[in-house]
């Protein structure tokens, strides 16, 4: 099935369902394509005999594996769209799969487009879920101009070479050191930001939907999204109440490290309670006055990408070491689930 210019396999959902006679059915699916979440539901119950229930929440990605108080609505399967699986993290109660969107572009022009922005021969490829079946023609192109294109495997948390999340730049990182720079292959600023912060390496944004290279903008950028940790973390000094946040969603639960701050604070004669939240919001917070300062362990995009959205300064694990003065401003590291 296309929608909005991807490709949607379904009829691997469909196959499944058909096997294992599967009858009620949950599809998850990103904001992005819930308007059309209205035809995916057609298709489904047109081709199985399943009865197919719209999750109405926000999916944002495959660390929400959907909830197992599903099971009191007799749910048997859940099909999420729009993800690739997060390897090591599963829904033990409800059996589920992963159905990727594929982004349905010419990537030639952009690689045309952007080799005059190639500064050096070996070139690491780092793109997200929607475009990773693009990186062997990418490869090939760079190839025939000569360039050396080099795509890392990523930990546990990533299921496709090259593949990086909001969460998770290991794919990249882990070939840092043997490449010149990044190109990354995508739309919106958040994943070669988390790419640039992440190997420090100069990274090229290709957009194959615009048509439009950027290098110099995305360190503007990174200038300015470090300018506001900094501004947050300075905020935060004078905190008398942390709250720590926890998220609920499988792929987001970090409890481990949540205990450590927490006996980071209590040694630093710092107050701080547990906030366990499944979504995270300027809503679901506000009823927090006493808290000075949130600590997120959730999703790392939740302190960054949305900060602007929240009165209360939300910082990262490591921001929070760099307030205590435990860590240097130079030792700043981007937040990731690794
Ligand atoms: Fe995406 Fe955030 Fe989930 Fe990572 S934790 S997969 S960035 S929604």
């Amino acid at each position: 099935m296309k929608i909005l210019g991807y490709n949607i396999d379904l009829e691997k959902a469909v196959k499944t369902i058909n096997e294992k006679k599967y009858k009620h059915v949950v599809l998850q699916v990103p904001e992005g394509l819930k308007s059309h979440v209205y035809k995916f539901v057609e298709f489904l119950e047109k081709n199985t005999d399943s009865r197919v229930i719209i999750s109405g929440d926000p999916c944002f990605g495959a660390c929400d594996v959907g909830r197992y108080e599903l099971r009191d609505l007799k749910i048997d399967f859940i099909v999420q769209i729009g993800h690739l699986p997060i390897p090591y993290v599963k829904n033990p109660v409800i059996p589920m799969v992963f159905i990727n969107a594929e982004a349905d572009v010419d990537v030639t022009k952009i690689v045309e487009k952007a080799i005059p922005y190639l500064k050096g021969e070996k070139i690491g490829l780092a793109t997200t879920a929607q475009h990773v079946h693009l990186l062997d023609e990418i490869s090939n192109l760079l190839r025939e101009n000569n360039f050396k294109p080099v795509i890392g495997e990523g930990d546990r948390r990533i299921f496709s070479k090259g593949q990086i999340l909001g969460c998770n730049f290991s794919a990249a990182r882990c070939i840092a050191d043997c490449v010149d720079l990044f190109m990354f292959v995508g739309s919106g600023s958040f994943h070669p930001l988390g790419l640039l912060l992440s190997t420090r390496k100069p990274v090229i944004t290709c957009d194959p939907y615009t048509n439009e290279v950027k290098s110099d903008e995305l360190e503007d950028l990174k200038d300015m999204i470090l300018r506001q940790r900094y501004g947050a973390i300075a905020r935060s000094k004078d905190a008398k109440v942390f709250g720590i946040l926890v998220g609920t969603k499988k792929g987001q639960q970090r409890i481990e490290l949540v205990n450590k701050i927490k006996n980071i604070l209590d040694s630093n004669h710092k107050k701080s309670y547990v906030i366990a939240l499944d979504y995270f919001s300027p809503m679901t917070l506000e009823s927090f006055r006493e808290i000075d300062c949130f600590i997120s362990t959730a999703c790392p995009r939740i302190a960054i990408d949305d900060y602007m959205q929240y009165e209360t300064p939300i910082i990262t694990p490591v921001e929070l070491e760099i307030l205590l003065g435990i860590k240097k401003w130079d030792e700043y590291q981007f937040d990731e689930i690794i």
